[in-house]
This record gives structure tokens, C-alpha cells and sequence, in this order.
């Protein structure tokens, strides 16, 4: 472990809670030391002490065209020469909505906001505003950021009535909140036979990437479709992962379903702090100022943070870019599930586009959050490790997918892949 990153954190600890800014970075649930990264370039980034990593974290998702691309870190410098906020609209914001509406087409409209957090808690107001109903749905396992009526633990059992998952959240807030299985669709039917005319939105993560990674099953989504069709409450689909991410067109496009409302964050602002809220126009005028449901930000739609979306987007965007991504991403997963098999050890891999999850389990089918918890946690913690030291950074935890960008290449492969063979054979 670097002697240097002992010592930043333990500096850390004695000014910032925790020793961190955002909880998973304190390595809690792997122990050890997190390590403190000083530069990226493409794929790979470097720590405080030198060492190179190949990353399949890229900042939990938003880097999609790698560490430092020259496009972005021009598109911001030459921004920020300019002034880097007004108070004002500019263009850049026209601009990056455009491009999301070419890449989304059923987003009518757009709302920029800062964060992904921002961009749910704004779509279940807006949802209730828009329905006058109440109660949200969303699923066990999902993640819709630090939103209080959202930051719902599901109790055991089928469905459960929500409660409060923290400290802080009033049961008042949270009592509205229903909670299902992920990926059981009866679960939901039944929810909704009890409570359907009192639901404003069911959220749900197309591709959950916050228990490790898990693509819904194509039926669920339809059925979560033809469900909202039927009881008038939004289908909104939190993207803030996987869009530009499953697919380019995100996962309403690999699905071809198509939801009310959409939460997009990460790589729509490139490493820059941007969220954004978009949907059907008759819904999404009911934001202030065109409607009654208050929304409004200091630095939405900061010119910074759309140069950087807009500079990445636009390149992702370009003929072939983004399906190579995706094809490196499958042979990732092909070099590790192979590797792994040799060692004899059991594992699974899921793909969406470029976002992945591996899973240390004998099982063939993890479609929940059970199934996750169920895995062999002490082995990923070890895996973990293993790569660490090899060289290769990824996500420390068990409930964090992993992410590929434009700027993995050959050598990252090898790299990665050599560090895996060794590290099997270990575990
Ligand atoms: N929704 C999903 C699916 C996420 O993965 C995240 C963050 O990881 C959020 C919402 C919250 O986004 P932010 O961390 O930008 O507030």
C-alpha cells in the first residue's frame, strides 16, 4: 500500500468526515487504505505515488471518453476563459439539449440541473405535481441518489411499505415510498391493484448499476410500461447511469421502451458536476416557469459543465466510437470469464453496452438483489486487491458496476487481463 495515501488520508480524516467526500471512496466495505489519484490520462489513471492503473471506475461512470480527453480539456479552457457563469441563459445549454434530444429522441424537453440527485428529486416532484398523486414506487436494490423519499431500505418480504434508510429521513417522508423486487413483475402488479391510483412515478433504474450491475429483463420494463399505461402514474427511467452508456441512445433506446420521464447525470456533463431532468413536453412544462412545480439552480447548466458534456457527447456520438466501446467491453468480459474458468473459479459476468458487472457465484442467473447479496463477498474483496496491487483500479465495493471507455485499448486489455490470470490463480 502507498505510504503516500496513508499518509493524505490519514490527514484527510483529521478535516473531512470520514476522510472523504462521498462515502464508497472510503474503501469500508474492502478495508484498507483508498488510494489517492493524482492524474488520468485515457484509461488509466496514476496515484500520488506513481503507480499506473488501468480504470474501470472513470469517476463511477461519467468519463465514457476516457481521463483528460484533449477535446474536453479544450471545450472547458477555452470556456472558462470566457467566464464560467453568468446567472444567465447561454447557448452551450440550446446546444447540449439539442444533442441529448438527437440521442434520446423521445425527450422533448430538458431541465439542466447539477447532479444526478437533483435531476430524481426534481422528477418526483415534478411526477406528483403533474399526477396530484403521492406514493412513489421504486425497486430494492436501486439507487436514485440522496434524495430522503428515495433512500427507502426495502424490509424483507415481497413488498414492503417504505422505511426510513438513514437516520434523518422523517417516516413521514418515506411512507409514501413503495418498495419491490427488482425484475418481478407480478410484485408490482399486485402493488398496484392495492395503491395504483395513488402512484405518481415508478423510478427505476433500466439497468441497475448499484448492485453491481444488472440489466432488467426486456419483459419487466414492459410490463413496468403497460402497468403505468394502465394506472396513469410516469414511468421514469434513471439513467443517470446508463445513459450514453447501455446504449448511446441509453437503455430506453436498447430497449426500445420508452419512459415519461428521464434522469440523466454522469456522462452527459463529461467529469464536470451536471444532472439534467427530461421528458414528454406536457409533463415537463409543468417545471417553473412555464408551470406551477418549483425547480431553479444558481449553476444549472453551468457553461463548463455543458462544454464538457457537449465535447464528450459530440464525440461519442461520431460513426463507430461508441460500438467499439461496447465490443471492447464483451471481450473484456470473454478474457476474464475465460481466465477465470482455467483457475476453476465460478464466475458471471452481465454487459450494457459499456457498463459491466462480474459476480463471484456458481449461479447462472442474478437478476436481484438477493442474488447479489447471496455472492461470494470475501472473494471479490480479495479480487479487489489482487487488481489493486496488479494495477488495475476497480470499484471497491461488490455493488458497483464497472465502466469502459472509448480510450480502452489494446494494451489496458492485456494489462487487465494478465493481472486477472494472476490474481485467480490466487483466489
Ligand atoms: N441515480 C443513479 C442510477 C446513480 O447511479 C446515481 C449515482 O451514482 C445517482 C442517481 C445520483 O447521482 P449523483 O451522485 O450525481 O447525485
Amino acid at each position: 500500500m502507498s505510504n503516500r495515501s496513508e499518509q493524505l488520508f490519514a490527514e484527510a480524516q483529521q478535516h473531512l468526515v470520514g476522510g472523504v467526500n462521498s462515502a464508497v471512496r472510503a474503501f469500508r466495505s474492502v478495508g484498507g487504505t483508498p488510494v489517492f489519484m493524482r492524474r488520468g490520462e485515457g484509461a488509466w489513471i496514476e496515484d500520488v505515488d506513481g503507480k499506473q492503473y488501468v480504470d474501470y471506475v472513470l469517476s463511477y461512470g461519467p468519463l465514457a471518453i476516457g481521463h483528460a480527453h484533449p477535446e474536453v480539456v479544450r471545450a472547458i479552457c477555452d470556456t472558462a476563459a470566457s467566464g464560467t457563469s453568468f446567472g444567465a441563459p447561454t447557448e452551450l445549454e440550446t446546444e447540449l439539449a439539442v444533442l441529448v434530444r438527437e440521442l434520446m429522441p423521445g425527450i422533448e424537453r430538458i431541465r439542466m440541473v447539477n447532479s444526478g440527485t437533483e435531476a430524481c428529486m426534481s422528477a418526483v416532484r415534478l411526477a406528483r405535481g403533474y399526477t396530484g398523486r403521492d406514493r412513489v414506487l421504486k425497486f430494492r436494490g436501486n439507487y436514485h441518489g440522496h434524495v430522503d423519499a428515495l433512500l427507502v431500505e426495502a424490509g424483507s418480504g415481497v413488498l414492503t411499505l417504505g422505511i426510513p434508510g438513514s437516520p434523518g429521513v422523517p417516516a413521514s417522508v418515506t411512507e409514501t415510498t413503495l418498495t419491490a423486487p427488482f425484475n418481478d413483475i407480478d410484485g408490482v402488479r399486485e402493488l398496484c391493484a392495492e395503491y395504483g391510483d395513488s402512484i405518481a412515478a415508478v423510478l427505476v433504474e433500466p439497468v441497475a448499476g448499484n448492485m453491481n450491475c444488472i440489466p432488467a429483463l426486456p419483459s419487466f420494463l414492459q410490463g413496468l410500461r403497460e402497468i403505468c399505461d394502465d394506472s396513469g402514474a410516469l414511468l421514469v427511467f434513471d439513467e443517470v447511469m446508463s445513459g450514453f452508456r447501455a446504449a448511446l441512445g441509453g437503455a430506453q433506446a436498447w430497449y426500445g421502451v420508452q419512459p415519461d420521464l428521464t434522469c440523466l447525470g454522469k456522462v452527459i456533463g463529461g467529469g464536470l458536476p451536471v444532472g439534467a431532468l427530461g421528458g414528454r413536453a406536457e409533463v415537463m412544462d409543468m417545471l417553473a416557469p412555464t408551470g406551477p412545480v418549483y425547480q431553479a439552480g444558481t449553476l444549472s447548466g453551468n457553461p463548463l459543465a455543458m462544454a464538457s458534456g457537449l465535447a464528450t457527447l459530440r464525440n461519442l456520438a461520431r460513426p463507430d466510437v461508441h460500438a467499439s466501446a461496447e465490443a471492447w467491453t464483451g471481450r473484456l468480459l470473454a478474457g476474464l470469464r475465460e481466465r477465470a474458468d482455467q483457475a476453476g473459479i465460478p464466475l458471471l459476468t452481465h454487459q450494457a453496452g459499456t457498463m459491466f458487472g462480474v459476480f463471484f457465484t456458481d449461479s447462472d442467473r442474478v437478476i436481484g438483489f438477493e442474488d447479489v447479496a447471496n455472492c461470494d463477498a470475501e472473494r471479490f474483496v480479495r479480487f479487489f486487491h489482487g487488481m489493486l496491487e496488479a494495477g488495475v483500479y476497480l470499484a471497491p465495493s461488490a455493488f458497483e458496476a464497472g465502466f469502459v471507455s472509448t480510450a480502452h485499448d489494446e494494451a489496458a486489455l492485456s494489462h487487465t487481463l494478465d493481472a486477472a490470470e494472476r490474481v485467480f490463480a490466487d483466489l
